[in-house]
């Protein structure tokens, strides 16, 4: 069985929709991204840190969805990451009212022995710096796909170069991919991007898909349509996590295999997007993950 190996922040989120306030809720890029691969039925390690003020459910839910938490460090009186994020009426634009990184500052994670021959390296959301030791302490994995935003692209833009450099496929948003590149053209960006070192990028675009880029291909993969939007936190996360998963799942990082992982990353994205925090994927089935891949399938037939 070909694991995933998620390195990604473990979060206490705060969010505000037109409809609803949440406080300290369950969240975080490893979180959302662990919990989307743990669908496919492959083993999902998580590395990450949290402070004592993490609460036990949160961990226990993470063990029941089968993920490793033996690269999940608690800090003694460390305060766990916490972020709070507002979304206007139609959901497209979210401001960050606050990020405060806490125990993520002086985490330097040493990769379990058991961890490091894991095939799939998958570097959610963190610094820059911490994605590169990780890349730098795993044995030659089969594949390593690393997601940025916004944030370490203004604060650490010459370690996220470097990490650049090193992964095979980048995955970020449309406005983070021309705010790297200077680009305003999307297909210029994701050039532009291509010539700093990875052989694919990925780029989401929120209720619009995502499409992927290579010196040779293109490939546009559309959302899936809801109607039901209660909070797309996470769902960027969740897609990267639910790409990781498929991929595992049948071993091979083939065009035809990256499409469908890009379907199944944004079915499981849209699961995640129908409630708050990770709580619609508690009680997602598989078959209801694979009836909306079918919907999809069938939407793209012409
Ligand atoms: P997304 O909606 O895909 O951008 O992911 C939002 C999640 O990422 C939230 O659960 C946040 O706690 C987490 N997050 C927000 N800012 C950062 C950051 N700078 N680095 C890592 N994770 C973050």
């Amino acid at each position: 069985m070909m694991g995933v190996l998620v390195v990604g922040t473990v979060t206490l989120d705060t969010v505000e929709t037109p409809q609803k306030r949440v406080e300290d809720v369950l969240g975080g890029s490893g979180t959302y991204a662990a919990v989307a691969a743990s669908f496919f039925g492959n083993p999902v390690r998580l590395i990450g840190v949290v402070g004592t003020d993490f609460p036990q459910e949160y961990t226990d839910f993470l063990q029941i969805r089968s993920i490793d938490l033996e690269g999940l460090t608690r800090v003694e009186n460390g305060k766990t990451f916490r972020w709070g994020g507002k979304y206007a009426e139609d959901f497209n634009v979210r401001d960050t009212l606050f990020t405060e990184l806490n125990v993520v500052t002086d985490f330097h994670p040493v990769l379990p022995d058991a961890y490091k021959e894991t095939p799939y390296l998958f570097l959610a959301n963190d610094p820059p710096q911490l994605q590169l030791s990780i890349i730098e302490q795993a044995s030659n994995p089969k594949l390593v796909v690393c997601d940025t935003m916004d944030f370490w692209i203004h604060e650490e833009r010459e370690a996220l170069e470097k990490t650049i450099e090193r992964v095979d496929i980048l995955i970020l948003n449309d406005s983070e991919a021309k705010l790297l590149t200077g680009e305003s053209n999307l297909l210029n960006a994701a050039r532009a991007i291509l010539r700093k070192g990875p052989q694919r990028v990925i780029i989401k675009k929120g209720e619009h898909g995502a499409i992927s880029i290579t010196e040779s291909s293109f490939f546009s993969a559309p959302a899936y349509p809801l109607t039901s939007v209660v909070d797309p936190t996470g769902a960027g996360d969740s897609f990267a996590g639910g790409f990781m998963g498929y991929l595992a799942s049948v071993g091979d990082v083939s065009e035809g295999s990256i499409r469908k992982a890009m379907m199944y990353g944004t079915v499981v994205a849209s699961f995640n997007i129908e409630d708050f925090s990770i709580n619609r994927q508690k009680s997602v089935q598989f078959d209801e993950i694979e009836a909306r891949y079918r919907e999809l399938q069938d939407a793209m037939r012409f």
